[in-house]
């Protein structure tokens, strides 16, 4: 497998080039195409792997075309990343940032310590893709449920769900994806555990687990 035979947007293909991303990372080979062919995904990968742009490739691609396709005025999110930390959550928007320029792809962060009202006005202005923590999330959906409607969002990204159970996330984490219309999952875990393969079939259809 080749970036160039995945089929992705060319500013996308160009992007890549850019950032120097010549060959795809043995997660990237297993987990793009299985995302791109809809399916759930358990991945167990380690930091430094390349997971991140393994589901951030696929992201972009789907949500880019969903908006050629219907270009309503009014831009709700498409994809949400759970991270545990906020810091996490700004690798993962500095590396969306990276591979998405020059395309109609925008952001939120959604984590504790910045002020809620910069949030939500992002949010409201119109996003591709919330990338934040289950606890702010959950907090944001509560006071704020007008200003944040996810009824389009069709993937949902949970990093490190093994280090989300250990943070006791669980039920956040749930709560989040019962709110969702059945999107597609893409998880990933350094270790999976019995309790993180109970939880990734919970909330899968035909999972499919990729280790590299
Ligand atoms: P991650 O495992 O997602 O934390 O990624 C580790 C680092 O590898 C990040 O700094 C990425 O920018 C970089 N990276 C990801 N995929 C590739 C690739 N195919 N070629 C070169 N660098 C990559």
């Amino acid at each position: 497998l080749s970036f160039s035979s995945c089929n992705l947007p060319e500013r996308l293909q160009e992007n890549l080039e850019t950032a120097g991303y010549e060959l795809p990372t043995p997660v990237q080979m297993q987990a793009i195409p299985a995302a791109f062919a809809g399916k759930d995904l358990l991945v167990s990968a380690h930091t430094g792997s390349g997971k991140t742009a393994s589901f951030l490739l696929p992201l972009l691609s789907n949500c880019v075309k969903y908006r050629l396709g219907n270009s309503s005025h009014h831009k709700k999110p498409l994809a949400i990343v759970l991270e545990p930390t906020r810091e996490l959550c700004a690798q993962v928007e500095e590396q969306a940032k990276l591979l998405a320029k020059g395309m109609p792809f925008k952001t939120a962060l959604v984590v504790g310590g910045d002020a809620m009202a910069g949030q939500t006005y992002r949010l409201h202005k119109g996003v591709e893709l919330i990338i934040g923590t289950p606890g702010r999330l959950i907090d944001l959906l509560t006071k704020h449920h007008d200003m944040i409607e996810l009824d389009e969002v069709f993937i949902l990204v949970l990093d490190e769900v093994d280090c989300m159970l250990q943070r006791g996330f669980r039920d956040q984490v749930m709560q989040i994806f019962k709110s969702l219309f059945r999107p597609q999952m893409l998880m990933y875990s350094a270790t999976v555990t019995p309790e993180v393969e109970k939880m990734a079939i919970s909330m899968s259809r035909d999972l499919i687990c990729v280790a590299s």
